[in-house]
């Protein structure tokens, strides 16, 4: 790989601007920016949350995908209404891998998918009679569920549905809760409205709902928001704030519960992985119920470690003590696994292309494997998330936003990484180039990535993907005589 200095970095990203017309290379240079950490605000450098051009390939989701398909879907007691035609729904059902415990069908939902089927006719005529019907059948065949919401598909909208009404109705008949919630996939400019969209219904229709009964509180109360619990993640980070003492009443919302984010207004300190998916939230329950909130990261010991400290700093000696305790039990296995996996990684460079915390919070655990993050973009992010990562990268890499296939592709060719991670819309062309590629959405099948048990499945991973030999192996044997892209890359 080519070391970057801050002049060979810029040199790069205006090569790569070079093939589009004036308007287009003018519009992306705004997006593309060499990490210098003496900056204190990122929008003086980078731009972010705008409209995708077109013609370039982008690879945002929609608002619809960002509220049912990130914050909503994890939850597992109620039933997420995919309201509209049936595809938004079937082809966005459960390719997060958002672990539960339960049974599905029975008192858990989300790895079913419930859509109204939208119609011509119920374009034409409406599809609130539909949506009341859908109700009725999905009281009568999961009596169970704690509740339903309507995630509304861009039709809705278009049509002007009062899905509010129709909630309100029903909610009184069957006496649960329903939520109508506003995602079409036209809003905003990619999922990240989706998710303030998500919060702002959360706010409206479930936080408040339990704020005049009772609370067995205790000093220790905490909830976990913005771990969807992807293979198990949330699993992962609750033990460890478990083992210190800590009372965990809700995780948002991997593995979650309606009566759990019901109960959060209760509790003491918030605890934000997400930032992106959750802040909202978060804020509000700030100014509503002077709750505080804390971002940490659960990506590798080091960053544990410090999260542990900053988390408990916030109590008592009690749970400071907890914290070291906890420190000291996983010490000697995180040890093993930094032992066992960094001779074999030492040195590797990294480019990561990813949403939500991703591209900041995995930079510290690569770097405890000894590994480099190079470069780092963001599908949806907005400029808080590029103040963040500026902290955490070195000077003179690569930050990129809203990044296109070209550009991606073209750093990967000239920066020659031996590892991206990144979705999976990009997996398959950088497969094809030969270059190791790790999935960062869900994991690639595999996780939990958080907390330490999670740091020993994602240094096993990367060690796996790195030192494959599959890479150097995608020629048909009638072509062995020409090298892989990656091969070629590599000599280079
Ligand atoms: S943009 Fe609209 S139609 Fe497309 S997936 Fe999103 S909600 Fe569905």
């Amino acid at each position: 790989m080519t070391e970057l200095t801050r002049e060979s970095a810029q040199a790069l990203i205006e090569e790569v601007l070079e093939v589009y017309p004036e308007k287009a290379k003018k519009d992306r240079a705004k997006h593309l920016m060499v990490n210098d950490k003496e900056i204190t605000q990122s929008k003086k450098c980078i731009t972010s949350n705008r409209k995708s051009l077109p013609g370039v390939m982008t690879q945002r989701g929609c608002a619809y995908a960002g509220s049912k398909g990130v914050v909503w879907g994890p939850i597992k007691d109620i039933i997420d209404i995919s309201h509209g035609p049936v595809g938004c729904g079937a082809y966005s059902r459960g390719g997060r891998r958002n672990y539960f415990a339960g049974t599905s069908g029975v008192d858990s939902f989300c790895d079913i998918n419930f859509t109204s089927d939208f119609q011509e006719k119920d374009i034409v005529f409406g599809g609130d009679k539909k949506l009341a019907k859908l109700i009725d059948e999905l009281e009568m065949l999961f009596p169970l569920s704690k509740g339903i919401s309507v995630q509304s598909e861009c039709p809705v909208g278009l049509i002007g549905d009062d899905i509010e009404a129709v909630a309100k109705k029903k909610a009184a008949e069957i006496g649960k809760t329903i939520v109508p919630v506003r995602c079409e996939g036209f809003r905003g400019v990619s999922q990240s409205l989706g998710h303030h969209i998500a919060n702002d219904a959360v706010r409206d229709w479930i936080i408040s709902n339990r704020d005049d009964q009772p609370f067995e509180s205790t000093p220790y109360d905490v909830a976990i928001l913005g771990d969807y619990n992807i293979g198990g993640d949330a699993w992962a980070s609750r033990i460890l704030l478990e083992e210190m003492g800590l009372r965990v009443v809700a995780q948002w919302s991997g593995d979650g519960t309606l009566t759990e984010m019901e109960n959060t207004p209760k509790v003491k300190l918030n605890l934000l992985h997400c930032y992106r998916s959750m802040n909202y939230i978060a804020r509000h329950m700030e100014e509503k119920y002077s709750i505080p909130w804390l971002e940490y990261n659960f990506f590798g010991p080091s960053k544990i470690v410090e999260s542990l400290r900053e988390i408990a700093s916030h109590f008592d000696e009690k749970i400071q003590e907890g914290a070291e305790r906890v420190i000291a039990k996983y010490k000697p296995a995180m040890d093993a696994v930094i032992a066992k996996y960094k001779p074999r990684l030492q040195g590797k460079k990294v480019m990561l292309y990813v949403g939500g915390l991703r591209p900041r919070h995995t930079v510290g655990a690569y770097e405890d494997l000894g590994m480099e993050v190079i470069g780092a973009g963001y599908e949806f992010a907005h400029n808080d998330d590029y103040d963040r990562t500026i902290k955490e990268m070195k000077d003179a890499t690569l930050i990129y936003d809203d990044v296109t296939g070209y550009e991606f592709e073209e750093f990967v060719r000239q920066l020659k990484p031996d590892l991206i991670g990144s979705g999976i819309k990009e997996k398959y062309a950088f497969h094809k180039m030969g270059v190791p590629f790790r999935q960062l959405h869900s994991w690639d099948y595999s996780g939990p990535y958080h907390g330490f048990d999670g740091f020993a499945v994602f240094a096993r991973d990367m060690d796996m993907t790195v030192n494959n030999p599959v890479w150097s192996m995608f020629k048909a044997p009638w072509n062995e005589a020409d090298k892989t892209e990656g091969d070629a890359l590599k000599a280079a």
